[in-house]
């Protein structure tokens, strides 16, 4: 063709959803070469997911996003659920609280996914030049796995094509070829916030119709449920053959409805709605219309369903509480059943993550939690190995990793969704309904906010032998699992902070060493005889910290060290702490963001010097852990056990001046 280029790329992305540009965001903090392309012609502008769970947030601050989305973002810390009473009118049955203040600083939040899109982009401009590339579609797709073992080589080969402006158009917005819809999804200057209608305008510049033949090391396919890279790869969705529609609505309500700005359920005899309050007075509610049973060829006609069909459900459901909206800001039929991939990617190349492999009812509020979540898990991994950091070995995690979470979100949705559904309507069985909620919700919690990982052992997760899941020397540091935040406070500032934002997700490990009581002879010489080790004047050989390959052109090694003693701040000192612990760069000056302090300064109440009882682990003594670069626990031991610390790191890494390793 005329018109057709040829290039190459380390790492291709197709579809910039929350997916997509999460992984884009691991390329961009470690320097790989990547593209990143999507057929719309726009990033979402208002709608689709809006829940974010405290774990998500939790990474959002190590990546340095968090605080916008609290600036802009509902805190959702509060649920109530309705019920009919005696009179079949819905009075407040229960109420329920899911904030965690011993788990996470964070609560779980409302926010449109395009505005998380937004800070996502903002955050890979800030640190590469990588764009995405919109109004791109993939059309064909060959993977010649015989190449796998050759690290050099690009096994992977997609053919690109820039869409037409109306065909980009249409891909943003596939209901409106139906005439009926044409008033659907409509976007309103008013609710667009100053650099979302940056994006629009970038959208309107001309294009030309080109084709392009990428050639690419590693393909990651977030295209969505209905996956383009998962169909050419002939992998199938598996699951439930029922599909719920649900009818979803974005409004500003004008209602007497007393607990319309709470998170909850309503039900009376014609159904259960659920509400949802967000950002800028709207509120979501979510309708179910119908179930469309296995077997059906029929299609269901979502043009049936209207918001004046929404309207009219919502206010049968209140009465005889008031309801009617002037604003509406979004709405859409939304139909999907229970599905999952059988695996999750193709030879050591190709990986497919979120709604691509596992789509659920959106109710649960997970779908944009887990998709992200996911590709915050192979991004890295694809990154350090792209960038020649990390053994290619560490990408077999990802699919026992993810797919068994993925496995778990089914799970609870198959729990909570018939509660919706199948709602009875007798007004005595209601009240035992709204404890089963409250019950299934507790159940799955954990998981649901993302505090419980359940990382299997593998190359990247060590466990302890002899076959117990925790380890003596720090009981609540469990490989495989989320390190539990802390405020700590900096030894030579004495200012306090969070340690996810000082575990920023920047793709190196980080080697923590919990130094214990300093004021104790034999513990500050414990502490000494690591840091002689460390610095190479034992079995190490060599400093740790030039043993591996650096992250080009962004840290000169992939480990960072951070020190967290537990002596009272006033009783300690800097200089107390070994060389290597906080280097002097002669430039920069000392690492005075290295050494921290457990200890309570009287004016910071989440500062409260416990963090070592958080974290289960003895105040005189110490450990010392690693931890992944997507904040994942990875290794746990004594201040002694530098030998096994190093072989899981050697079995990560890739050694300083070796050459590629093959697979
Ligand atoms: P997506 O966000 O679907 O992103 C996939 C991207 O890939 C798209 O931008 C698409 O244009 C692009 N793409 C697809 N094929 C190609 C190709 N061949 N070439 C190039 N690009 C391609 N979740 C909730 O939790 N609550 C909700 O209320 C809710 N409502 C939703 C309503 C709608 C209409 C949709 C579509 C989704 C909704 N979701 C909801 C789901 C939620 O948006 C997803 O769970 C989340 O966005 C998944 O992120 P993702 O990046 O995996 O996929």
């Amino acid at each position: 063709e005329n018109n057709t280029s040829e290039s190459h790329t380390d790492v291709l992305i197709v579809g910039a959803g929350p997916s997509g540009l999460m992984t884009a965001y691991w390329m961009a903090r470690c320097g790989v070469r990547a593209r990143i392309i999507d057929k719309r012609g726009t990033k979402v502008m208002n709608g689709h997911a809006d829940g974010l769970r405290m774990r998500t947030l939790e990474l959002f601050d190590s990546m340095g996003i968090q605080h916008r989305v609290s600036h802009e973002g509902f805190v959702t810390a509060y649920a109530a659920f309705w019920a009919p009473g005696e009179d079949g009118i819905p009075i407040r049955q229960n109420t329920y609280t899911s904030a965690k203040i011993n788990e996470s600083p964070l609560n779980n939040m409302l926010l449109s996914q395009g505005r998380i899109e937004q800070f996502i982009l903002d955050s890979i401009q800030e640190h590469s030049d990588i764009q995405v590339e919109r109004g791109v579609i993939a059309e064909s797709l060959e993977y010649d796995e015989q190449q796998d073992g050759n690290l050099e080589a690009y096994p992977i080969t997609v053919k690109l094509r820039t869409l037409s402006d109306e065909e980009a158009s249409l891909a943003t917005d596939p209901e409106n070829k139906s005439k009926s819809q044409v008033a659907r999804n409509g976007l309103y200057r008013s609710n667009l916030t100053a650099d979302d209608w940056d994006d629009l305008i970038h959208r309107s510049k001309a294009r030309q119709a080109k084709t392009e033949i990428v050639k690419a090391k590693y393909l990651i396919g977030c295209d969505g449920a209905h996956s383009w890279t998962r169909k050419q790869l002939n992998i199938p969705l598996e699951g439930s053959s029922t599909d719920h529609i649900w009818g979803v609505i974005d409004i500003i309500p004008i209602t007497n409805f007393p607990d319309i700005r709470r998170l909850g359920t309503v039900t009376n005899a014609s159904g259960t709605i659920l509400v949802i309050p967000r950002e800028r007075n709207l509120v979501r509610l979510y309708v179910p219309v119908q179930v469309v049973e296995a077997g059906t060829t029929r299609r269901f006609d979502r043009s049936t369903i209207t918001p004046e069909m929404i309207r009219t459900r919502v206010r049968e459901i209140l009465t005889p509480y008031t309801f009617d909206f002037q604003i509406c800001d979004w709405w859409t039929a939304y139909q999907v059943g229970q599905r999952i991939a059988p695996t999750f990617t193709k030879g050591n190349r190709i990986f497919l993550a979120g709604d691509a492999v596992h789509t659920h009812s959106p109710k649960v509020g997970l779908g944009m939690n887990m998709s992200m979540q996911d590709s915050f898990n192979v991004g890295w991994k694809v990154a350090l190995v792209a960038a020649g950091v990390a053994h290619p070995s560490i990408l077999s995690t990802y699919h026992p990793e993810r797919h068994r979470l993925a496995e778990m979100l089914l799970d609870y949705d198959r729990h909570w969704s018939p509660l919706f559904t199948e709602m009875k309507s007798e007004a005595a069985e209601s009240p035992d309904k709204t404890q089963t909620m409250i019950k299934v919700t507790e159940l799955f919690e954990d998981f649901a906010d993302g505090l419980k990982a359940f990382y299997g052992a593998s190359s990247l997760v060590w466990k302890p032998e002899g076959g117990e899941e925790v380890p003596a020397v720090a009981r609540c540091l469990i490989p495989g699992e989320r390190f539990p935040p802390a405020k700590l406070r900096n030894q030579a500032e004495g200012g306090t902070h969070w340690t996810m934002r000082l575990m920023k997700s920047d793709g190196r490990f980080r080697v923590v060493i919990l130094a214990g009581d300093m004021r104790k002879y034999e513990q500050k010489q414990r502490v000494h005889t690591l840091g002689h080790l460390l610095a190479g004047h034992g079995a190490v050989n060599g400093s740790l910290m030039r043993r591996y390959a650096p992250i080009p052109g962004r840290f000169d090694s992939p480990l960072d060290l951070m020190t967290i003693h537990s002596a009272p701040w006033a009783q300690a000192e800097f200089f107390d702490f070994p060389d290597i612990l906080r280097p002097l760069d002669p430039v920069m000056g000392w690492a005075y963001g290295k050494i921290w302090c457990d200890d309570a300064p009287g004016w910071d109440r989440y500062c409260d010097g416990r963090a070592y009882e958080t974290w289960g682990v003895d105040r005189t003594r110490g450990a010392l852990v690693v931890i992944r670069p997507d904040q994942y626990i990875g290794w746990v031991g004594e201040l002694e056990n530098v030998d096994q610390m190093v072989r899981y790191l050697d079995g990560v890494l890739v050694r300083a001046g070796n050459a590629r390793p093959k697979l």
